[in-house]
């Protein structure tokens, strides 16, 4: 997916000054952000009050949404930097071709990882002919400076490990949870796990006391120790957290993310990640010319996605809150 706001503004993060060092439970608001010309999607991070998240740096939740009638998800060819993404599908199905000639159909439960290193560009669709409803989250992950210019990657893992436990049925996307470990890469320590609760689960998860977690609500609702949670917010919790109490009266399913502080100070805007201004403008003026991203099989050139006006501020990396 991509960020396809008309002018997107920078944002500057990183660097440990605004991570929570004790649990707390903040719940930030997201917004409505309109993807393309129709296509309405839950922008959870960033957000007010908070950027980052361990290295999850970008967080949509589409859907569920009945595209019977339409075309459904159409984002074009459009490049990344410094990044991975993680397309995390509840229901339908997504196209994905990219500049590495990538061609994959992906699926419920499955994870698609896409490493785009030093630079990719990537296409996302609903098929031509596709399920009625489709519902998911796109995620991205800073790489940090080590690995931030890989050769470009990408995975698709058909099946995930996980877990039961008094009503939960936990799906590893990445990293490790409850004796399970994605196949997926990562570069920093890091978590993501489906959290699917039946009506009347109460559960207890192992969590890691040097990493920070938040919780998204993808359907119905539960209570995060204590605290309500339904879709369009991120409950923040902050570090220093050993377990994390679950119960859900009705079911719901949640999307836990965690991981270890991220301390780099990064700069973030439309779809690249880097570490200057100068660095920003180079990646947009490589994509506009047709230089360093390849091309995705299958598009014109009209159909690519053109960078947006780059704001007129300097672009600074700073701290992790706004
Ligand atoms: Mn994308």
């Amino acid at each position: 997916m991509s960020n396809l706001d008309r002018r997107p503004p920078a944002h500057e993060v990183g660097g440990l000054a605004a991570t929570a060092a004790r649990p707390v439970l903040d719940l930030l608001p997201g917004k409505e952000v309109l993807l393309g010309e129709s296509t309405k999607v839950r922008r959870l991070l960033p957000t007010l009050g908070r950027r980052l998240v361990g290295a999850w740096a970008f967080v949509d939740h589409y859907g569920p949404d009945d595209i019977w009638d339409g075309a459904g998800m159409q984002v074009p060819p459009h490049p990344h930097t410094g990044l991975q993404t993680v397309s995390w599908l509840l229901d339908g199905e997504v196209h994905h071709r990219d500049s590495i000639g990538s061609d994959v159909l992906i699926r419920p439960g499955e994870l698609a990882l896409m490493t785009a290193g030093s630079a990719i560009a990537h296409a996302e669709q609903s098929p031509a002919v596709h399920p009625r409803y489709l519902h998911g989250a796109q995620l991205w992950v800073a790489l940090p400076d080590g690995a931030r210019d890989v050769v470009p990657a990408f995975e698709h893992h058909r099946e995930l490990p996980g877990f039961t436990s008094d009503g939960l049925t936990a799906t590893v996307v990445v990293g490790s949870m409850g004796g399970a470990t994605s196949p997926g890469t990562a570069y920093t320590p890091l978590v993501g796990v489906d959290l699917d609760l039946a009506a009347g689960a109460d559960v207890e998860l192992p969590l890691e006391p040097d990493f920070e977690y938040a919780v998204l609500t993808a359907a119905g609702s539960a209570d995060v120790e204590g605290r309500p949670v339904t879709p369009g917010a991120t409950l923040y919790l902050g570090t220093g957290r050993r377990t994390l109490r679950l119960r859900s009266a009705d079911g719901g399913r949640l999307l836990l993310l965690g991981g270890e502080p991220f301390d780099e100070r990064i700069v973030m805007w439309w779809n690249f990640v880097g570490r200057s201004g100068a660095e920003i403008a180079d990646f947009a003026t490589a994509w506009a010319e047709h230089e360093r991203f390849g091309e995705v099989a299958g598009f014109d050139d009209h159909e690519r996605l053109e960078v947006p006006p780059l704001p007129p501020l300097p672009l600074k990396p700073r701290g992790r809150e706004r």
